[in-house]
């Protein structure tokens, strides 16, 4: 087993002392190699349950520079199951080789199907399943993303008792799975924020699904245009933090919520005396990629 979830502890950025705040950052980045911190909390009970049924594949979709194909990939690999990729884009079939997430995915023994973006729209129809079905056999299927309620139940183990004590906790969001999770293991006094990664104005309802409390709120002025859109500003931020904290972020999720956090430090947006615990959620696998677009575009790369 090689999860370390005791690695994921909580470190201490220091800042000025004139912000007045307190800031952590929980470093679920460490719980694995390859794994996004979140994407191991969402998968544990899903691995679960697909052993408990009998099944001996898994089933995704995914982008080509997913975190999450990633992690379904190493876990099959890790835990004995067989797994199949859907991917978004027909024009990757014969890339895999130019793309490291591909690559990786690929040396852990998961299959993969390209589809093009109008079928991958349609994949949670019933026609698109049976489809699937019929070319693959029987699979435990794993949503977009991994967030189910399953996924949602891993995620509610992120937040320790002494985390109680910090007054707000901050998440990047994708499906909004984990932000989920955390709005449901924290206090009622505890305000737990969202950075969305992407525009989603679907983003409230959907995580309004899982949680009945209200104790939480989406930042959306943060998201940089869009879902894996970055500029150098961001660029500059990573790795000016990298080098003064000693922490790497990512570009698609992670980066663009501590970007966040300290811009709305810096406004004086969080009470004099706040305790603040950033979730580090991972997803480092995804820098390489993003630096071969950025040399493509000859922009600064990720260091
Ligand atoms: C997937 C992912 C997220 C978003 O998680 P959701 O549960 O989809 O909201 C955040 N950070 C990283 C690093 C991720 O890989």
């Amino acid at each position: 087993m090689i999860f370390n979830l005791e690695k994921s502890s909580n470190q201490h950025i220091s800042l000025p002392t004139e912000f007045g705040v307190e800031l952590y950052i929980k470093r679920e980045d460490k719980i694995h190699p390859h794994i996004s911190g979140n994407k191991y909390r969402k998968l544990k009970y899903n691995l679960i349950e697909a052993e408990k049924l009998g099944f001996k594949t898994l089933l995704t979709f995914g982008g080509a520079y997913s975190n999450h194909i990633t992690a379904v990939a190493s876990v099959g690999a890790e835990f004995g199951f067989k797994t199949i990729g859907v991917i978004r884009g027909e024009e990757l079939t014969d890339k895999i080789k130019d793309n490291p997430t591909l690559t990786f995915a690929q040396s852990c023994g998961m299959q993969f199907k390209f589809v093009s973006r109008s079928d991958y729209r349609e994949k949670a129809s019933k026609d698109f399943i049976n489809s699937l079905k019929e070319e693959f056999g029987t699979f435990y299927l794993i949503p977009e993303g991994g967030t189910n309620t399953l996924a949602i139940k891993g995620c509610e183990e992120i937040l320790t008792e002494t985390d109680k004590n910090f007054d707000y906790v901050c998440c990047a969001v994708g499906t909004g799975g984990t932000i989920s999770g955390l709005i449901k293991s924290s206090n009622q006094n505890q305000k737990i924020l969202g950075f969305p990664a992407l525009k989603g104005a679907f983003l409230t309802k959907d995580i309004s699904k899982f949680v009945i409390k209200n104790n939480w709120e989406l930042i959306v002025d943060y998201h940089f245009g869009g879902y894996a859109k970055i500029n150098t500003e961001l660029v500059t931020f990573i790795n000016q933090f990298k080098k003064e904290h000693h922490i790497p972020l990512d570009p698609v999720y992670t980066g663009k919520m501590m970007y966040g956090i300290i811009d709305m430090i810096t406004k004086n947006k969080f009470p004099k005396g706040s305790k603040i615990l950033a979730i580090h959620t991972g997803g480092l696998q995804g820098i390489e990629g993003m630096n071969m677009r950025l040399k493509e575009k000859k922009l600064p790369l990720i260091k």
